[in-house]
């Protein structure tokens, strides 16, 4: 435990719990950083000023009372820790290891704006809630009194997890629906290992279940099962569906075989880390020249991915520069040290393809001027293409929502003109009476930690309606 109890900013560097050496990370798919020791936990949490206001807290999606929890880690009082980093946080553990924490909580602590380098939230965030695990201390969440009515979730994501665990808590009958044969969604079949290892999720889902949730898996809902039947079998419904529509490109060659999408690629391999048998069918990178093409998360997970599965060299092209890039630089500078080259101011014209992919035609671009968001547009450099080889190209350039209105027969199910849910920013109510919606489906591509805060406003909102006197008088 540190002598002093808190203030070492002063005399104390800013340290990350280590980093695995790149040549040997990038051969298996186990997280890269090790966990702080207890002695290192408790100096690094000591280095918080205390803020009276405390931006890093104003800066976290969740508001977590950081200070509170440095504080007690640093003075050796875990347990206590712990019980408050969960008050607020769903999965403590969970945003530890993925929020951006550069954009978020550790972008605005105050010692970091006086040049002293941040505390490190999101490792302590982690470390607490890992020893609590570890002792015990995380225990399902049944609850004290059953009640009769129940909730519809449709999305075993991070929202659609979120609501459940709250709402159960309270005594609901809670079933969540996913489409896929595991919960979890992208923190299962998206984020790769190598930054969420599958059994930090999967514990999860497993305390969910020990609390008496009940999943109903591999059901499609709009094939399998209506949307009209879930809400005629709850008192209130729930949708947590994301945004899976990948984008594509309308250039030659795409349809290829060897020019893929990037979530199919990484959901394949998170299957393997699993043990699933798969059929890789094209999607893996092993002896190949792979080229990534997109900036953003989902791109450095897929180029990280190659890297693991063995490929000869991986390359990511990106239109604009680095410092324009949306993707982590926490994440970028990770791929660089795995052997991933960066392309930058590249796009891609099409695909050169016999019977598969063998190369991208890239053009050059350039920095223009700044559209209405103040951004520098990209240029095309006419004449300067460039064929870069390729064995397999992977194409990560977003998501879009599905049209869930159509899809599943409800018209009235107002959506925005991007094709998100309509829904109220804090009771997340959508258009349709006891329907609410949260995460990816209502904000578009975003953050666990947004989900996790939306799926636990929610289900605040669902106890108020279930709680007024017409709906309680219908039970
Ligand atoms: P999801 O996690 O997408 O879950 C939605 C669930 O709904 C899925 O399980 C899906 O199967 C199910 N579903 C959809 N439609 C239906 C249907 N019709 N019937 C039944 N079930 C259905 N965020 C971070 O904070 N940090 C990161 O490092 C990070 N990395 C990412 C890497 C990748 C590759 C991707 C794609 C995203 C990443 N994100 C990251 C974003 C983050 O994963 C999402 O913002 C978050 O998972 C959204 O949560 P959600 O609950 O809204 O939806
Ligand atoms: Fe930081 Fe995310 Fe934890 Fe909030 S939830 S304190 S933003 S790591
Ligand atoms: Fe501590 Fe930094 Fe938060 Fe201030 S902003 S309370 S120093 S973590």
């Amino acid at each position: 435990m540190a002598k002093e109890p808190m203030l070492q900013f002063v005399k104390m560097a800013r340290e990350t719990p280590e980093k695995r050496p790149a040549n040997l990370r990038s051969h298996d798919f186990h997280e890269i950083y090790r966990e702080f020791a207890a002695a290192k936990a408790a100096e690094q949490a000591s280095r918080c000023s205390q803020c009276g206001v405390p931006f890093c807290q104003s800066h976290c999606p969740l508001h977590n009372n950081i200070p509170d929890w440095l504080r007690l880690t640093a003075t050796g009082r875990l347990q206590e820790a712990y019980e408050i980093s969960q008050a607020t946080n769903t999965f403590p553990e969970i945003c530890g290891r993925i929020c951006p924490q550069d954009r978020l909580c550790e972008g605005n602590c105050v010692i970091e704006q006086s040049g002293h380098g941040t505390v490190t939230i999101g490792a302590v965030e982690k470390y607490i809630t890992d020893m609590a695990w570890e002792n015990g201390w995380v225990t399902p969440g049944r609850p004290m009194h059953e009640r009769s009515e129940s909730v519809g979730i449709i999305g075993a994501g991070p929202g659609g997890l979120a609501a459940a665990d709250a709402l159960r808590r309270a005594g609901l009958q809670v079933t969540v629906y996913d489409r896929y044969d595991r919960a979890g969604g992208l923190l299962t079949y998206g984020i790769p290992g190598f930054k969420l290892e599958k059994d930090v999720v999967m514990r999860r889902v497993e305390q969910l279940e020990q609390a008496g949730v009940q999943f109903v898996l591999n059901c499609n809902v709009g094939e399998d099962l209506s949307f009209d039947a879930i809400r005629g079998q709850h008192d209130a419904v729930l949708i947590a569906t994301g945004v899976y529509k990948q984008r594509d490109l309308a250039a030659p060659g795409v349809g290829s075989a060897g020019v893929v999408q990037a979530l199919d690629y990484l959901t394949l391999s998170n299957r393997r880390s699993f043990g699933d048998e798969v059929d890789a069918d094209g999607l893996d990178a092993s002896g190949k020249r792979v080229v990534v093409i997109g900036g953003g998360d989902t791109a450095m997970d897929c180029v990280r991915t190659a890297i693991r599965q063995g490929a000869t060299s991986v390359k990511c092209l990106y239109r604009r520069d680095r410092a324009n890039m949306p993707g982590s630089q926490r994440e970028v500078a990770n791929a660089e040290e795995e052997g991933v080259e960066f392309v930058w101011l590249a796009a891609p014209r099409g695909f050169i393809a016999g019977d598969a992919v063998e190369g991208v035609i890239v053009q050059k671009m350039r920095l223009g001027e700044p559209d209405a968001s103040g951004r520098q547009m990209p240029e095309v450099i006419e004449g300067a293409d460039y064929v870069e080889p390729a064995d397999l190209a992977i194409m990560a350039l977003g998501f879009e929502p599905e049209d869930l209105p159509t899809l599943w027969g409800v018209p009235e199910l107002a959506v925005t003109r991007w094709g998100t849910i309509k829904a109220d920013f804090r009771t997340h109510a959508t258009s349709l009476p006891g329907v609410y919606a949260v995460g990816d489906i209502v904000r578009g591509a975003s953050l666990v930690v947004w989900a996790i805060r939306d799926g636990r406003e929610a289900a605040d909102a669902i106890l108020d309606y279930l709680a007024q006197p017409a709906i309680a008088a219908a039970e």
